[in-house]
């Protein structure tokens, strides 16, 4: 049986590759910054609901950034971006929880730390939407304040177990609402429906959280390793 000490190097030499740098990989994609507003009414597409597509999204991350297809051992996107760059709102929602100091340490390394400073919000559509490794939190941004698509959140650092700046951003269901950051980190890739909302399309993620919620449910501890 492996040490808990060489499970926790393990799970860090996993986080790192990945998460850690800005060394393009193959599937990076160029990404400019938005700059066609998103259409008034969008057209409500194959989303579970109509009202939940009409919901506009807004990608995350102001001006020049670069994402990829792939993340490390669960489903998410690390948006590589500026240090300080400004990070928004995906769509308009509830804060639910911050964390506002970075208390991450690699000698530890534990789950619940390593996205260091960090915002996830309930968006209006039901869906839980998580960005970490900020640099800054917005002042106005705690706990129950609802906040607007396109509000800044903070800026875009690598506090946490990063070694780069970039946007860790993971879009899960609502489950505990807080705490359980096996689940909050992400379930579903991204990369789609960010493509989607840089270009100011409508894409809702509603429908296949729904189906990874029916099929998995709402773990209430960490998977073994994570
Ligand atoms: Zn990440």
């Amino acid at each position: 049986m492996r040490s808990p000490l060489v499970a926790a190097g393990l799970a860090t030499a996993l986080a790192l590759a990945a998460c850690s740098g800005p060394t393009p990989q193959p599937a990076f994609v160029p990404v400019a910054a938005p700059t066609t507003p998103p259409s008034a009414s969008p057209t409500p597409s194959a989303a579970a609901s109509p009202s939940a597509a009409a919901l506009r999204h807004v990608f995350p991350v102001l001006g020049k950034s670069s994402y990829g297809r792939t993340h490390h051992d669960y489903q998410a996107t690390d948006i590589m971006a500026p240090c300080g760059a400004t990070i928004v709102a995906a769509i308009d929602g509830v804060v639910l929880e911050i964390s506002p100091v970075d208390l991450y340490d690699p000698k530890t390394d534990d789950g619940a730390l390593r996205g260091g400073k960090s915002v996830s919000l309930l968006g209006d559509d039901g869906v839980r939407y998580y960005g970490s490794h900020f640099s800054a939190i917005d002042a106005k941004i705690r706990a129950g304040v609802r906040v607007k698509a396109g509000q800044p959140l903070g800026k875009v650092g690598r506090t946490g177990l990063a070694s780069a700046c970039h946007l860790h951003f993971g879009m899960s269901p609502e489950c505990a609402s807080t705490g359980d950051w096996w689940i909050r980190r992400g379930v579903i890739w991204p990369w789609r429906y960010l493509d989607a909302w840089r270009k100011g399309t409508a894409k809702s993620p509603v429908t296949e959280l729904a189906a990874w919620q029916r099929k998995n449910g709402c773990s209430t501890k960490p998977p073994k390793g994570a």
